[in-house]
């Protein structure tokens, strides 16, 4: 019998490169605490990134891990689904990472609804190459590279994800680890596509979306007087464009959208009742494919 699982199980050898004060360890934190809750042994669960501060994730909790190349967190993590679709799959990334570079995987993979976690740290501006715009910078923000402010309207992920395809969107903010704990739980438990968009200070880039201007700014869709439904999609939207109607004075958390929808690893006859990893291959013979490339 497997003992009693613990939050050191979830504990990596490597200790975290991130600056103190980092948004990063509160989601590392999170992660770690919602596989316990949810009593996921560490060989069951893999995690892929890309590249940037946020994609160190696989080295600092104690699962499978890919860390693969810049934007393309999201191809590594479907392509672990289809070998292996028993196994809990989650996608780590930046915002320049996924909503960049990675914008053309972040649209499709959410469309086929794979039935994977995607957990993105938003801190808005580019971290580990010290501090250019990013795909999600405010207007105005002046980095590096926009020295006179941003000039472009910035990429909105929880509505995208809405339209897109994406049966559970979702956003959070670093600085509540309890309540970002318990939506990345609902995330995982989800059967499909879920978006977790975190809103990550980057303390040492990002001078503008500080712990402090989210504090102000941030509130629950629970915990207003009419409850969002979040089965209503146009609500969804209504509440994903609250940021940006409001000059980012009121920022919703929580839950967002959510629906069941079949996801891509059942519409699979091959891996349907069996993932592939569990095929018989010991009588398929590939020679003759590699005849061809000699
Ligand atoms: Fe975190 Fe920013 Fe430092 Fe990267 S540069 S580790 S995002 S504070
Ligand atoms: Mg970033």
């Amino acid at each position: 019998m497997m003992a009693e699982l613990t939050i050191n199980d979830f504990n990596a050898k490597e200790r975290p490169q991130w600056c103190p004060g980092c948004g990063n360890f509160a989601i590392m934190g999170a992660i770690r605490g919602a596989l316990l809750d949810l009593r996921i042994p560490p060989h069951q669960t893999v995690i892929s990134s890309g590249i940037g501060c946020s994609s160190k994730m696989p080295h600092y909790v104690r699962t499978y891990g890919f860390e693969g190349l810049h934007g393309r967190t999201l191809p590594v993590a479907s392509g672990i689904k289809l070998a292996n679709h028993k196994l809990n799959v989650i996608a780590v990334g930046g915002d320049g990472d996924g909503y960049g570079i990675g914008m053309g995987h972040f649209q499709h993979i959410m469309r086929r609804n794979y039935d994977l976690t995607y957990i993105v740290h938003d801190n808005q501006i580019y971290g580990l190459t010290t501090g250019q715009a990013s795909p999600t910078s405010q207007l105005g923000m002046k980095t590096k590279t926009t020295p006179y402010g941003v000039v472009e309207t910035p990429f909105n992920p929880v509505a995208s994800a809405i339209l897109g395809g994406a049966t559970f969107v979702s956003r959070v903010f670093a600085g509540d680890m309890a309540h970002m704990k318990g939506i990345l739980m609902q995330a995982m438990a989800h059967r499909g596509f879920a978006l977790v968009d975190v809103m990550q200070p980057c303390v040492t880039f990002n001078k503008l979306n500080t712990y402090e201007f989210f504090t102000k700014r941030c509130y629950k869709l629970d915990s207003e007087v009419k409850k969002h439904d979040p089965s209503d999609r146009l609500a969804a939207i209504e509440k994903a464009l609250e940021p940006e109607k409001t000059n980012y004075e009121r920022i919703p958390l929580g839950v967002f959208y959510k629906v069941d929808r079949p996801i891509y690893e059942d519409s699979l006859p091959q891996i349907k009742d069996k993932a592939l990893v569990e095929h018989d291959i010991s009588d398929v013979d590939i020679s003759g494919a590699f005849k061809d490339m000699m």
